[in-house]
């Protein structure tokens, strides 16, 4: 392998500002000879009997929970992210490779009647992937496309964000101690426009998954179209938090800081519009305040802390532009001062659906309130968005829920919860939240090319 002779990124403690590690990045041919090398490796990984590559892929996950520790102390110092969710994602990445370790196996074929043969399909691997990872889970959304490609008998090329590329790395490393072999899973810092780029343009990748901005992701779509590229989109969302007068208000209320200030906001699936039902506002607000002012941000080494800093600085002064001067600010956490990218928890009181705090994705803990009056102009904000990503409805009356939960155009909705992303589910956007669905039992399908097969008797 040539030397990496361009560039280096001096990748920041979003918490101190402090310089962490000097990555070097990819340049075109470094990217060029990885591609290569991943060709030329997919055509023993994919020969591989099924049982082999299950048994490589729970080793890889036994490797990741033996550095769990040290994976989330090392998300916590690039990403700022808190330890009890750096845990949370190292743990995932453990449980999305075991749960696809199963999936060799089990890839099966049809076998379909038909006159004068048999029929028989095959899943066959696609080839090299290319997976572009953005900055906001660099661990879970890297595993949610190596492990299903992997399993499928695909070889992978990832690229992290440049701001956190240093657990891909790490798990980059822990993939070959655990006998993944060479060329199966490489990890490859660098640009979009450079190595993501080049995903897109190079033949010998045959897909890509992106996960990222709903501008990038147009841009690499129209790519893709070129070679007739495969393609998988997790883009960004506006998700709605829909609160009925007829829900429990106090765990409605409770549960709605943790919806959208988890991560800092800096979560495609953040409830960043609350919709409240207007006879329950004023008691909605009076009970959402004291669970906004205890979100405890700070250090997230600590185990204490439930919000860590932003990103980056950019990020920052991206979300402050949605909280101006005389913004209608109904009431605001709290931040630490001097170094780091803090930016407090805050709640916007926002009545008219063309306002851009209500339309535009923040990435940051800004949220809005807004009122409704029924069930139809519930659905109607709801669904008045370019997104369509995730989203929850809180009400006592099941067939409410039901009836809310098919009328919001979203990929993923939770009933009396924010949950939304589990490794056994489909996850996906509807609208310009994406194309395609990652995770769940049908994962594979996103990684192999249906093959049908006439055998005349
Ligand atoms: P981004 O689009 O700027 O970058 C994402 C990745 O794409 C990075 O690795 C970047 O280097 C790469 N990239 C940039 N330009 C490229 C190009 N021309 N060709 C190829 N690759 C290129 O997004 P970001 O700021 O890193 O992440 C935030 C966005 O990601 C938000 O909009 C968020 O909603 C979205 N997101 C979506 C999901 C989801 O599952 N739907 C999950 C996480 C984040």
């Amino acid at each position: 392998m040539t030397s990496l002779t361009t560039e280096t990124y001096g990748v920041i403690n979003p918490s101190t500002e402090e310089v962490v590690r000097e990555v070097e990045l990819y340049g075109t041919p470094e990217t060029d000879e990885a591609i290569q090398r991943a060709a030329v490796a997919f055509e023993t990984w994919r020969r591989l009997n099924p049982a082999d590559r299950a048994a490589l892929l729970r080793r890889f996950a036994a490797a990741v929970d033996a550095d769990l520790e040290n994976l989330a102390r090392l998300e916590v110092a690039n990403s700022g992210h808190t330890i009890s969710n750096a845990r949370w994602e190292a743990g995932n990445v453990r449980d999305v490779l075991n749960y696809y370790a199963a999936a060799p196996e089990r890839h099966f074929g049809r076998q379909i009647p038909v006159a004068g043969g048999v029929n028989i399909t095959f899943h066959e691997p696609l080839g090299v992937v290319g997976i572009i990872v953005p900055w906001n889970f660099p661990m879970p959304i890297a595993a949610w496309g190596f492990a299903p490609a992997l399993a499928a008998g695909n070889t992978v090329v990832l690229k992290p964000a440049e701001l956190t590329p240093l657990t891909a790395l790490r798990l980059g490393e822990l993939a070959l101690e655990a006998g993944i072999p060479p060329g199966v899973l490489q990890i490859l810092p660098g640009s979009g426009s450079i190595v993501g780029e080049r995903f897109v343009t190079h033949p010998a990748v045959r897909k890509v998954v992106f996960t990222g901005s709903t501008r990038v992701g147009q841009h690499i779509m129209a790519g893709c179209a070129e070679q007739v590229k495969r393609l998988t989109l997790e883009l960004g969302g506006k998700s709605a938090n829909i609160i009925f007068a007829d829900s429990d208000l106090e765990r409605a209320a409770a549960a709605a800081p943790g919806g959208v200030f988890d991560n800092a906001g800096q979560d495609c699936c953040a409830r960043s519009r609350i919709l409240v039902q207007r006879n329950v506002y004023d008691d909605f607000m009076a009970l959402l305040e004291p669970a906004v002012k205890a979100v405890t941000v700070g250090d997230p080494g600590l185990e204490t802390t439930t919000m860590g800093p932003l990103i980056s600085a950019k990020q920052r002064q991206a979300v402050a532009g949605y909280v101006p001067a005389g913004a209608p600010i109904a009431f605001q956490g709290t931040a630490p001062e001097g170094p780091g990218f803090w930016f407090p928890p805050t709640v916007l009181a926002v009545d008219d659906a063309r306002d851009r705090a209500f339309r535009e994705e923040i990435f940051g803990p800004v949220v809005t309130v807004t009122p409704f009056d029924d069930e139809a102009d519930a659905i109607r904000l709801a669904n008045d968005s370019d997104y369509g990503l995730s989203g929850s409805i809180w009400t006592a009356d099941v067939g409410r829920a039901l009836r809310m939960a098919r009328a919001v155009d979203s990929g993923n909705l939770s009933v009396n919860s924010h949950s939304s992303v589990r490794y056994s589910t489909p996850f996906g956007g509807f609208k310009k939240s994406g194309l395609g669905r990652e995770l769940g039992p049908d994962a594979l399908d996103a990684f192999s090319e249906v093959k049908n097969v006439f055998i005349a008797t």
